[in-house]
This record gives C-alpha cells, sequence and structure tokens, in this order.
C-alpha cells in the first residue's frame, strides 16, 4: 500500500515533470499503480485507517506524487449531489471549459506540499472531461464544484504544474475576475 513516505514532496524533480501517455491493454504495473493510488485516497479518508498509517487525507493523487511519470490520477470524493465520485483517469483532457472561473476561499492543499500557501488558485468553475478506465473505456465527464477543482489540480500535476504557480505572486487574495468562489468553503 502507498504510505506518507512513499508520496514525494515539493522540490523533487518528477513534480515538475510532464507524465507520459500510458499505452493500452495497460500493464500489471500500471493497473497496480491505480488501484493502489485509489486505494490510498479511500484509505486516507477512513479515520482510523488513517490514523493506524499516519495517512493525510486527500481527495486526489497523481503519478507523479509517487515518483511515476505516468498519465494517471486518482479521485475520491463526493460531488455537490452527494454522489461518490471515485475513479481512476489514465490520460485524461480537459475538451472545453467554462469562460467563468472559481476557487477556493481558503486555498488548496496538496498531499506533496507540507506546508499552508495562502490564495486563491483560479480553475475553471465547470469542466468537460474526458479520460480513460484502467478498463480502456473511454469516459466523458461534465464537472463542477470541488470535483472540477479537484480534477484540474491533479491534472496540473501530470503536467508538473503546482497549485501555487497559479496564485497571484504580489496579492494572493487579489479577486479572481470573473469568478464566484466555491460554495460551502
Ligand atoms: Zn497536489
Amino acid at each position: 500500500m502507498i504510505l506518507m513516505e512513499d508520496i514525494i514532496r515539493e522540490g523533487h524533480p518528477t513534480l515538475r515533470t510532464r507524465a507520459q501517455e500510458i499505452p493500452f491493454p495497460l500493464t500489471e504495473e500500471d493497473q497496480k499503480l491505480a488501484s493502489d493510488m485509489l486505494e490510498y485516497l479511500i484509505n486516507s479518508q477512513n479515520p482510523e485507517i488513517a490514523q493506524k498509517y499516519g495517512l493525510r487525507s486527500g481527495i486526489g493523487l497523481a503519478a507523479n506524487q509517487v515518483n511515476s511519470l505516468k498519465r494517471m490520477f486518482a479521485l475520491h470524493l463526493e460531488n455537490d449531489n452527494g454522489e461518490l465520485l471515485s475513479f481512476v483517469a489514465i490520460n485524461p483532457k480537459i475538451v472545453s471549459h467554462s469562460v467563468e472561473k472559481t476557487y477556493i476561499p481558503t486555498g488548496e492543499g496538496c498531499l506533496s506540499v507540507d506546508r499552508q500557501v495562502p490564495g486563491y488558485v483560479p480553475r475553471y468553475a465547470r469542466i468537460t472531461a474526458k479520460f480513460f478506465t484502467i478498463d480502456g473505456e473511454e469516459k466523458k465527464l461534465r464537472l463542477k464544484g470541488l470535483p472540477a477543482i479537484a480534477f484540474q489540480h491533479e491534472l496540473d500535476h501530470l503536467n508538473g504544474i503546482m497549485f501555487y504557480d497559479h496564485i497571484n505572486k504580489e496579492n494572493p487574495f487579489a479577486p479572481v475576475p470573473n469568478s464566484l468562489p466555491l460554495d460551502g468553503e
């Protein structure tokens, strides 16, 4: 299983390297990586397991963060309707997005960043995403709210981008043009 010591932290070059497309069918190694990443998120959100293994809670994990340059990430979170979104996205893309932006008023966090980085991280409020499942099935999803933000955060990892790259350097809390803050945060 993936533990905190397996997650690389900011400063590691793999977090700044573009991950590579994954060919299908997946190798056994790639399948294991996918299931291990999703399992980490599920375990990390279970208070007993998280405490037992010292896991920091997360809703998303990209392969770069476990030092693998494969274009895949896992997400495990609820959408605004309380429906569970739990999947591994292989070779993910954003195919279209809203003009409107959003941001989490308290800022974003990352399992690879052991500090609070204050500031607004502008994200598209709504996205249409495409990706492949571990079985090679193509999926198209429309996302908004926290799932849309998490998808963009994880896709950035696959491109070597950290969330704080998007924070306004002069004024981290400068108003984000054409945006609404994420509700309920
Ligand atoms: Zn992250």
